[in-house]
């Protein structure tokens, strides 16, 4: 019988994993609690209104069709020296080797006042879905001369330029809208990903209407008070009519479980085969690996599930991995007509994901309209290229 592989997470990285991993012959389970999957990628966008939830759901039919014996259950428990996986129901999935991509999990407690309950009132929309659309009722609801607040946390957290790009895109709500209401983002960091390109851009869409307020401007939130909608600073209180708090994140809970998570809540793992560095046999990508100098994004989960389908197959027949080299892009929507990027190019060295020298880089500065333009439809496309691959 062929080599017996489990996979855990059914998202950008597992699923493209198990598809990946059937190429070569081998025995695959998909283990995934959701029949529908809800991607975060343009997820900004229905926040806003400019897109249906319904564009975000796919189904798991398609990696049936690979081959992939999909199981409608949640990972309760993973033993690692028995090799096996117990789900929700019971069930004992026996494995040769494991592949984890659980995504993330919200850091309730980590951020004084925010639990799941202020959660139902400042919702963080970080996982797409329900949350999404919450977020999206009460943007709609707000009256015209409101006050948006977002708070962004500390890295490392899911997407890096995905707060950005939704305090654009509310920004852009707002001014076409409503356009005697206000955005301010705290942010707990002083510098992030494509910020010279966000920040021209919002000097010239959206004058007057966002307020960022760095770290260094006391922009780091200390508590949030869910009834009265307040984030709380070192030196103030901010009151919010829509508030969205994006709070501190770490490998989803199974990671933890499984014992690949270490003190920080990510996982450590080998650069070439993404191997966990805590527990043998068990294999970790896309958001929850701590992966050096590649961003969280579905780009690099989809990259990293290729390149650890690889090294599983290897491994499985007793040969080496090769090293890999892997590619993210991230596209950022600054309005609907407006994209911007950033790309890298990612290989190990000295034992975790290094960037590339040399490789990459941003959208020009000084770019004409019609090349925002074209980028913005590329993130479409981008979108629609990956979630075929993965889904279709
Ligand atoms: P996920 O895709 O989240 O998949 C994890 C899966 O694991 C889920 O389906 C979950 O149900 C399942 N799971 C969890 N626990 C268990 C368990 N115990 N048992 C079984 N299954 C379990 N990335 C981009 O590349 N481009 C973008 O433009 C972009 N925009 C974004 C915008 C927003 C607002 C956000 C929040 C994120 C964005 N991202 C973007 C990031 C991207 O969504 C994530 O990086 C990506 O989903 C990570 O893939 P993953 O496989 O690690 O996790």
């Amino acid at each position: 019988a062929p080599p017996r592989v489990v996979v855990i997470g059914g998202g950008f990285g597992g699923g493209t994993c198990a598809r990946f991993l059937k190429t070569h012959g081998l025995d695959v389970t998909l283990v995934e609690p959701s029949p529908t999957f809800t991607a975060c990628p343009l997820s900004n966008s229905v926040v806003v209104g400019l897109r249906p939830i319904e564009r975000q759901r796919f189904g798991y039919d398609g990696i049936r069709r690979a081959g992939v014996a999909v199981v409608h259950q949640r990972a309760a428990a993973v033993d690692p020296q028995a090799r096996r996986v117990t789900l929700g129901d019971g069930v004992v999935l026996d494995y040769d080797r494991l592949v984890m991509s659980p995504g993330i999990d919200i850091r309730y407690g980590a951020l004084p006042g925010y639990d799941e309950k202020a959660a139902q009132v400042m919702p963080h929309a970080w996982k797409a879905g329900e949350q999404t659309v919450l977020l999206a009722r009460r943007l709609e609801a707000l009256e015209d001369g409101g006050v948006v607040v977002m708070s962004v946390p500390a890295n490392p957290y899911r997407c890096p330029p995905g707060p950005y790009e939704r305090a654009s895109l509310i920004a852009h709500y707002l001014k076409t809208r409503k356009p005697r209401s206000k955005l301010i983002v705290l942010d707990a960091k002083d510098g992030f990903s494509k910020q010279r390109l966000f920040q021209a851009a919002w000097a010239r869409l959206y004058p007057g209407l966002l307020e960022l307020v760095p770290l260094s401007g006391g922009g780091q939130v200390t508590a949030v008070e869910p009834d009265g909608l307040t984030f709380v600073t070192d030196f103030d209180r901010v009151k919010a009519d829509v508030a969205n708090v994006i709070p501190p994140q770490k490998a989803a809970a199974i990671a933890e479980a499984a014992g690949v998570a270490d003190r920080s809540g990510w996982c450590p793992i080998d650069p070439v085969s993404f191997e966990s560095r805590l527990q043998p046999g068990i294999h970790v990508i896309g958001d929850s690996a701590i992966a050096g100098a590649m961003p969280k994004s579905a780009f690099s989960a989809n990259a990293q599930a290729k390149a650890c389908a690889e090294a599983v197959a290897a491994l499985l027949r007793d040969d080496q991995p090769a090293s890999p080299k892997l590619i993210n892009t991230c596209y950022s929507l600054v309005a609907p007509d407006y994209g911007i990027s950033v790309a890298g190019v990612y290989a190990p060295s000295s034992g975790t994901l290094a960037d590339v020298e040399g490789a990459g880089g941003t959208s020009p500065l000084d770019a004409p309209d019609e090349a925002r333009a074209k980028e913005a439809a590329y993130a479409h496309s981008w979108f629609d290229i990956v979630t075929a691959e993965v889904f279709g």
